[in-house]
């Protein structure tokens, strides 16, 4: 049985998965990175020996899904933005250390790729990508059921292509990547800077509350959407040109909504994509729910260890 972490920067969600990916038993806690490393790993371990317990079974190995960067090949982290004081630790060794099993880690949109690629909505297709529209945009690429890794096994950031040089700054230091365009805060922003201050829903706007006020018919709602999906239209276009993959799953909180989105985001891709068979690129949406970074987590050490599985 695979002991799965998921390590993000609010929350760390801790489960038993079993071979074909279902979650026997999960818990999870804020992340709290300040209250130090050691701590986060102290809590990480009771959490796995209680799910364990639970799920009546014994832990075989462990996979780790985590916001990043980090190297996956040696399990270090990285300069992690939301996990301040955890930079240079490396949790597959203390876990490894911990309980005696092999235990292996990937950037979560990676983990999520290959989960949807060995267990979900991406199974069985050969160049797939797994695209995530959240808080940010992540993802993760699989050829032929392996992750592909860049120079320095570093992880590919789709989320940071530019679309639009003279769009919003983005934290990576351009300006207009397609994360700071289409991710859910760029929905809610670009509502707010065309809003009027009368406008009666400015308080708490998200992307969830955008699309909902869109389907009651909101028009500046409803050109909130059509903008969204023109963006992240344009950032698949540029994905589908570039790798003329099999599929791309999407998945990601903005994605609950992706009715709203998949006309126009069809309509953009047509538009440019001519000289690829784009038409050919399936576009599915992920199909496994609220427990995908925990099954993606598990599919790490599938993917690292037991490459058939
Ligand atoms: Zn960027």
């Amino acid at each position: 049985m695979i002991g799965a972490v998921d390590i993000g920067g609010t929350k760390i969600a801790v489960g038993m998965v079993d071979e074909n990916g279902q979650v026997l038993s999960k818990r999870e806690c804020p992340t709290e990175a300040d209250r130090g490393y050691a701590n986060g790993i102290e809590r990480i371990t009771a959490m796995l020996r209680e799910t364990a317990r639970k799920a009546g079974v014994e832990i075989s190995g462990i996979g780790i899904g985590s916001t990043g960067p980090l190297d996956a090949l040696t399990g270090e982290f990285g300069d992690v933005d939301f996990l301040t004081g955890w930079q240079g630790k490396n949790p597959v060794k203390d876990l490894g250390g911990i309980f005696h099993v092999r235990v292996a880690m990937e950037n979560d949109g990676d983990a999520s790729a290959l989960a949807e690629a060995g267990w979900g909505a991406g199974k069985g297709k050969s160049r797939l990508i797994y695209v995530t529209v959240g808080t940010g945009i992540g993802g993760g690429v699989v050829l032929d059921g392996k992750l592909y890794r860049g120079v320095d096994n570093a992880h590919p950031e789709v989320g940071h292509q530019v679309i639009d040089s003279s769009g919003p700054p983005c934290s990576c230091g351009f300006r207009g990547c397609w994360e700071a365009l289409a991710a859910g805060p760029a929905m809610a922003a670009w509502l707010l800077d065309h809003a009027p201050v009368t406008y009666p829903h400015r308080e708490k706007l998200s992307a969830k509350v955008i699309c909902d006020l869109a389907r009651q018919g909101d028009p500046l709602a409803q050109s909130a959407v059509e903008r969204e999906a023109h963006y992240l239209g344009l950032g698949l276009a540029n994905l589908i040109t570039l790798f003329t993959p099999d599929g791309i799953v999407l998945g990601g909180s903005v994605m609950i909504s992706a009715d709203l989105f998949l006309a126009g985001v069809r309509k953009t891709i047509a538009q440019g994509c001519r000289f690829v068979p784009y038409e050919k690129t399936k576009l599915t949406l992920a199909s496994l729910g609220e427990g995908a970074n925990l099954i993606g987590a598990a599919r790490v050490w599938h993917h690292r260890y037991r490459q058939a599985a």
